[in-house]
């Protein structure tokens, strides 16, 4: 541990079920302490290239988690942010204020201007996601989009728990990139795998989303995720009525464009 670094104390350690996450994915690998290291080398450049610029744009997933927790045990100036859609599961929002009393880090929470909700609902009806992508899209555009430009708001970096492995289109997922509006986007978990995630997790006693240990790896909206079955891909949850290509929210995708298409 480091001088600048802090320890957060375990909590009692309760009994790890079968079925949990943690049982069923947490292994080590041979080249984790080599990336965990290089990891959190590029957080402490990223944050010290853009003081007071830059925020960690967390979906309070296990890899945000993860990320969370370096930030916060290296005593990272790295503001870290959250979407709070309106349609997010109970389990996920009671992240807020866990990762809040764990860490002592206020979360920044950005919620959609509620009269532009209204009016999307009011025209569209409630399960609108559902009839076409577009109108999908038109959802994460009003509920996700329009939050996150306000997050990123005088900011010159962010932030992602983006990993390659997640799916065929995040496979070529870099550590650094730079998105349409100029700023530096980093995924630092870029190249980890979903077994050192949850390594970290376990060996970290980090505060993580219940649901995951009902088989639902990738967590979004409500109305948008369900629980995978074996064999399934690690996002086959997720917008599973339309096809792999389609399924971003629009938040890292680079072409403004792209999003409305
Ligand atoms: S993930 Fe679903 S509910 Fe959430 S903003 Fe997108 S379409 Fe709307």
């Amino acid at each position: 541990m480091t001088a600048s670094s802090v320890s957060f104390a375990a909590l009692p350690g309760a009994p790890v079920p079968e079925s949990s996450a943690i049982a069923l994915y947490a292994r080590a690998s041979a080249d984790f302490d080599a990336k965990l290291a290089a990891t959190i080398d590029l957080l402490r450049a990223a944050a010290d290239d853009h003081p007071q610029r830059i925020v960690q744009a967390t979906s309070l997933g296990a890899e945000d988690m993860v990320i969370t927790d370096l930030i916060a045990r290296h005593a990272l100036p790295v503001a870290i942010g959250t979407l709070e859609t309106g349609t997010l599961h109970a389990e996920t929002v009671a992240l807020i204020p866990r990762i809040e009393a764990r860490y002592g880090r206020a979360v920044e929470v950005y919620r959609p201007q509620h009269e532009a909700v209204v009016q999307f609902v009011r025209r569209h009806g409630p399960e609108a996601m559902y009839q076409s992508i577009a109108l999908r899209k038109g959802c994460c555009q009003v509920r996700k989009l329009e939050p996150l430009s306000r997050m990123l708001a005088g900011r010159s970096a962010w932030i992602t728990g983006l990993r390659r492995e997640q799916s065929t289109t995040r496979a070529i997922v870099p550590f650094v990139e730079t998105d349409a509006a100029g700023r530096t986007k980093l995924n630092p978990l870029a190249d980890w795998t979903w077994n050192e995630v949850w390594h970290y997790i376990a060996a970290n006693d980090v505060p993580y989303n219940p649901l995951h240990d009902q088989f639902m790896p990738s967590i979004g909206c409500a109305p948008c995720t369900r629980a995978i079955a074996v064999g399934e891909d690690f996002r086959a949850g997720r917008w599973w009525w339309e096809d792999e290509a389609a399924k971003e929210c629009g938040l890292h995708v680079n072409d403004p464009a792209a999003i409305a298409a």
